[in-house]
């Protein structure tokens, strides 16, 4: 017998009367060469224009494109948010909604400011010798370069949608409604000017929202400062109207009330107990990395939550600055480490309590500098143990908890201190008027560190006042753009008051909060993450210093300080803006605005701009609630956003705020995050580790497919990871599918409809396969409509793999190559192939839209598109459980058929597996009621036997996960039993020794044959 199994050679060749697959399907895709295609094919049909006309009358599905920056290339973080909302829009529209797409550009802001700056400066010309009129023509112009880049980066991956008309906030009507809703803030009384910290860029001289600022490490000065205590325990004391008191839960420290008598003895006895802590040589130890603030000091900060001790020097070593005898106030777990840092030995005196310390009064350190302040020492419940003395140093100028702290006891701290607000000017530099340091510098124009910290620390060593220094590295903000370090400078902005009551008494935090609870988060934990920033946020500062940006179009009545909320006026701003763009606010005269009746001299025009996150938080409003281009479908509201998960902190967040502060409610119905993209290591790209990898380099190497693959196979709740290797992996996992489907292309080939078979005619297997789409229609449904494209990705590709190539094509290879053309068993394979290949085609073209519809008009043509299809409806007969059930365990039974016979091909006692003669003992009430033929025709044997599980021999094969079943593999026949056309080994054959043919291959060539 020869190894390979050879057709005799005296037979005729049957290859001609074979069913052989053909199909125009090429193996090799070319998905470079292709994609380009298929798109220029898509844009001159206007699929898109088809799908929405097809979509007429269904229930909508917005998804509401969080516009993209409008200043370069597409990154990869681009590329996998435009690919997961596409898979959104074509899964949508294919479960049966209409499911618009209109993309978004934000085009305002400092980035592209920034650049156009740079390029004024290249050719000479200061910032300050432009006019602001031609700054801004010249940003519009680089945002609209920019968003034709990038319009076509995004396309080439596939995105459909009305890339035609797409949505920027520069564009008049946007600009117009923009301001439009800014002034609605100024109706719902939630917009006001305060004076308070924000951060701050001083290369930029900008303010900063959160948003725009990164966290980088930086090396700080670190500085000991010594506060003496003043005798003022009793005056100070009395005059605080209030007492402060600890949340036991919370450990928030509020005002409380004051009580009379009984307040009136706590201070006398704090007196007398704090008595011993009043002299020149006991001081309280501030620790910061910001010696530059020590000027803005107003108040020391403690935590009644720490325990804190005298502390008396016992010895100091050399080059110390600490004074043996002196006596320091510390918190007791940080003592020690204080010590260290300032060489010295302590030994405790006693414990201070928090009620001695609150009664306490400091002396600024540089008080006879000219910074004659008293310093109260104050509860405070952000004060940590975690590093520094347990005492914070409190500049209420230049750190928000500080602010907090000062203006929570009294309303009118700014004003009644404006000294402590206006040390440091835009530049970074301390005002001319700040006693000992004017014009030094924070930080240099360029960003560096300037020489104001070291100024302070040499005065505050001639006073005596320094205990220890050193330096620190740690995470500091930084520009999102200039890189720069920012600091915390107080300045008059437009904010948005988060926590007043204006809407049924509930603050715009409470509404905001709400609104979180009642919107859907992909994933869930979204909502934490964006309730807990909410919780916690500050006011909105929306105003900006800058140029480019829908301005913030108010005036303020001078005599009266208040905001003109007029009707009218806002109607005319509008106007002006829609018809000339926001240009109009810098070009025409107030009184255009004001209108008949006002006097332009008795009111201040704004020249701020909006932060550029109230730009993008506006869009629902005149892309989806009220459309400003006709193209654009009206929707109450969105039903998805859909960004990275950083947004919590942006866009999602500032459309919350825009929303619930002029609606009352969320712009969204809910809200789909992703994670970041890194690179094959895990690091974050960038271009300095060079180890990006654009999206529009892997569509012109692999194809975009290869991209989309790999979204929808990665988890993008988490962060992804990219490079050659998993590109590699996802090309071999697309090569698997697409053979699949060229099977099913092949094996279709010249199907009619009159040849497909009912169902109740069709074999259990056939109608096993029917149960397991309808299985599968459920579950790709299901994960479709909760975006988990991971699970549609993996259930499609494990049933391809599992269900269709390992078992179901296996099998029927024979029936589809053999039978004769009218065989019952023939015609239901063709039918449930047809059904397999409708449902996967229109399953997978959400994700792999290139492929699909190549797949698709390969076999219906050209004026066909898979993206015009909906998924196909499962026939209620085709559920079957009980199929299901029975032959899950078919395949069990089967494996260990299988695996037998591997074996014997292994070892090359075989050929295929069709000269194998397995012989299987079981016991039939356990496994399966199969008979022989049955049987042998799932395993793909020409024979097989089945015997009482009683008889079976030792050594014969197992399976340890299918107990109780054993093959025993022998051989099927002689070379002459074999089929000449299927290579089935049956005795049969001995009796057509002209044809060498079997019972089945005899009947089929006779058909063949003309009548
Ligand atoms: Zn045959």
């Amino acid at each position: 017998m020869s190894e390979k199994p050879e057709k005799p050679a005296e037979s005729p060749d049957y290859r001609a009367t074979l069913f052989l697959p053909a199909t125009d399907f090429p193996m090799k895709a070319g998905l470079p060469e292709a994609e380009p295609k298929w798109l220029a094919r898509w844009a001159e049909m206007d699929l898109y224009g088809q799908i929405r006309a097809r979509a007429k009358g269904r229930p909508l599905f917005i998804l509401h494109d969080g516009p993209i920056y409008a200043n370069g290339d597409i990154h990869s973080g681009t590329g996998l948010n435009h690919i997961l909302k596409d898979f959104v829009v074509r899964s949508q529209g294919m479960l049966g909604k209409d499911a618009p797409y209109v993309p978004g550009w934000d085009c305002h802001g400092l980035p592209i400011e920034w650049k156009v700056e740079e390029k004024f400066r290249s050719q000479g010309q200061a910032k300050e010798d432009i006019p602001k009129d031609v700054l801004r023509r010249e940003c519009r112009t680089f945002a609209a370069h920019w968003l034709n880049v990038q319009r076509e980066q995004i396309k080439r991956l596939g995105q459909i949608g009305d890339f035609e008309h797409p949505y920027t906030t520069m564009n008049f009507k946007a600009e117009a409604a923009i301001a439009r809703e800014a002034m609605k803030f100024v109706e719902n009384g939630l917009l006001y000017r305060g004076f308070r910290p924000v951060m701050w860029s001083p290369v930029e001289k900008t303010a900063l929202a959160d948003a725009e600022v990164e966290y980088h490490e930086k090396q700080s000065p670190t500085i000991y400062v010594r506060f003496p205590i003043t005798p003022k325990i009793q005056q100070q004391s009395a005059s605080l109207d209030v007492d402060f008191v600890t949340d036991p839960e919370s450990g928030k420290v509020t005002l409380g009330t004051k009580s009379t008598d009984a307040y009136i003895d706590k201070v006398a006895a704090l007196q007398s107990a704090a008595s011993d802590l009043v002299n020149k040589h006991t001081f309280i130890v501030i620790w910061t990395t910001t010696p530059w603030t020590i000027p803005g000091n107003r108040a020391i900060a403690f935590s009644p939550e720490i325990s804190y001790g005298l502390y008396q020097v016992a010895d100091a070593t050399d080059g110390s600055l600490a004074r043996p005898s002196e006596q320091l106030l510390l918190a007791d777990t940080l003592a020690e480490q204080v010590a260290k840092h300032a060489k010295m030995m302590l030994s405790r005196v006693r414990t201070v309590t928090a009620d001695e310390l609150k009664s306490l009064v400091a002396a600024h350190p540089l008080r006879s500098l000219g910074y004659n302040f008293e310093v109260p020492v104050l509860p405070a419940g952000f004060v940590t143990a975690d590093t520094g003395t347990g005492f914070v140093h409190n500049a209420p100028g230049h750190g928000e908890d500080d602010f907090e702290l000062l203006v929570g006891m009294d309303r009118d701290y700014p004003i009644k201190n404006p000294d402590a607000f206006s040390l440091v000017q835009p530049d970074g530099s301390y005002a001319p008027d700040v006693p000992g340091f004017a014009g030094k510098r924070i930080l240099t124009p360029e960003g560096k560190d300037g020489d104001a910290n070291g100024a302070v620390i040499k005065e505050l060593i001639a006073h005596g006042k320094l205990l220890a220094k050193g330096t620190l590295r740690h995470s500091y903000p930084h520009s999102w753009r200039s890189k720069a370090p920012v600091i915390f400078r107080a300045t008059p902005q437009w904010f948005v008051a988060i926590d007043k009551p204006f809407l049924n008494g509930k603050s715009l935090r409470e509404l905001a909060l709400t609104a979180i609870g009642e919107t859907k988060w992909y994933p869930p934990r979204g909502a934490n993450r964006i309730g807990a920033m909410v919780e916690s946020r500050p006011d909105w500062v929306l105003s900006r210093q800058r140029a480019w940006g829908v301005p913030l179009a108010i005036f303020v009545e001078k005599k009266s300080g208040q905001v003109l909320n007029d009707k009218d006026v806002f109607r005319r701003i509008e106007q002006a803006f829609e018809a000339e763009g926001a240009d109009a606010w810098f070009t025409s005269p107030p009184s255009r605005f004001l209108g008949e009746g006002r006097n332009p001299d008795d009111y201040e025009q704004v020249t701020d701009i909006l932060d550029v996150w109230f730009d993008s938080g506006s869009t629902h409003v005149f892309v989806v609630e009220n459309p400003i281009d006709a193209n654009w479908p009206k929707a109450e509201r969105a039903d998805l956003y859909l960004e990275g998960s950083d947004q919590h902190r942006g866009w999602f967040q500032s459309s919350l705020l825009e929303s619930v502060g002029t609606s009352g409610r969320a712009p969204y119905r809910g809200v789909l995050t992703h994670g970041f993209v890194l690179d094959e290591q895990g690091r974050k790209m960038s271009k300095s580790l060079g180890n990006t990898l654009a999206p529009q380099v892997i569509a012109e190497k692999n194809g975009a497919e290869i991209l989309r693959q790999w979204a929808a196979s990665s988890d993008f709740t988490e962060d992804l990871r990219i490079g050659q290797d998993i590109i590699k992996a996802n090309v071999e996992a697309y090569r698997r599918l697409r053979n699949t489907i060229r099977f099913m292309l092949a094996n279709l080939s010249g199907f009619d409809e009159k040849e497909r078979i009912e169902y109740s005619k069709m074999p259990e297997l056939e109608r096993f396969m029917l149960a397991r789409l309808a299985e599968l229609d459920a579950i790709v449904r299901s994960a479709y409509e909760a975006f988990d494209f991971g699970l549609v990705n993996a259930t499609l590709f494990n049933f391809c793999t599992n269900d269709l190539s390992a078992f179901y094509f296996d099998i029927r290879k024979d029936a589809l190559y053999c039978d004769p053309m009218d065989s019952a068993r023939r015609r239901a394979a063709r039918s449930v192939t047809d059904e397999i290949f409708r449902r996967i085609v229109t399953w997978y073209a959400p994700i792999l839209c290139f492929t699909m519809e190549e797949a698709w008009t390969t076999r219906f043509g050209m004026g066909s598109s898979v993206h015009l299809q909906d998924f196909f409806p499962a026939p209620a007969d085709w559920h079957n459980p009980t199929l299901i059930e029975k032959w899950k365990r078919v395949r069990s039974f089967r494996r260990v058929i299988t695996g037998a016979i591997e074996i014997e091909r292994a070892a090359k006692k075989i050929g295929s597996s069709l000269e194998a003669l397995p012989v299987v003992y079981f016991d039939p009430s356990e496994w399966t009621a199969l008979d022989e033929r049955e049987a042998a025709e799932v395993s793909i044997s020409s024979n097989l036997k089945l015997r009482p599980l009683a008889e079976a021999p030792e050594g014969a094969f197992s399976l340890p996960d299918v107990p109780n079943v054993f093959v025993i593999v022998g051989s099927a026949g002689t070379q002459d039993e074999k089929c000449a056309r299927c290579w089935r080994v049956l005795p049969e054959v001995l009796e057509h020794p002209d044809t060498h043919l079997c019972d089945r291959c005899t009947y089929a060539v006779a058909a063949l044959e003309p009548a």
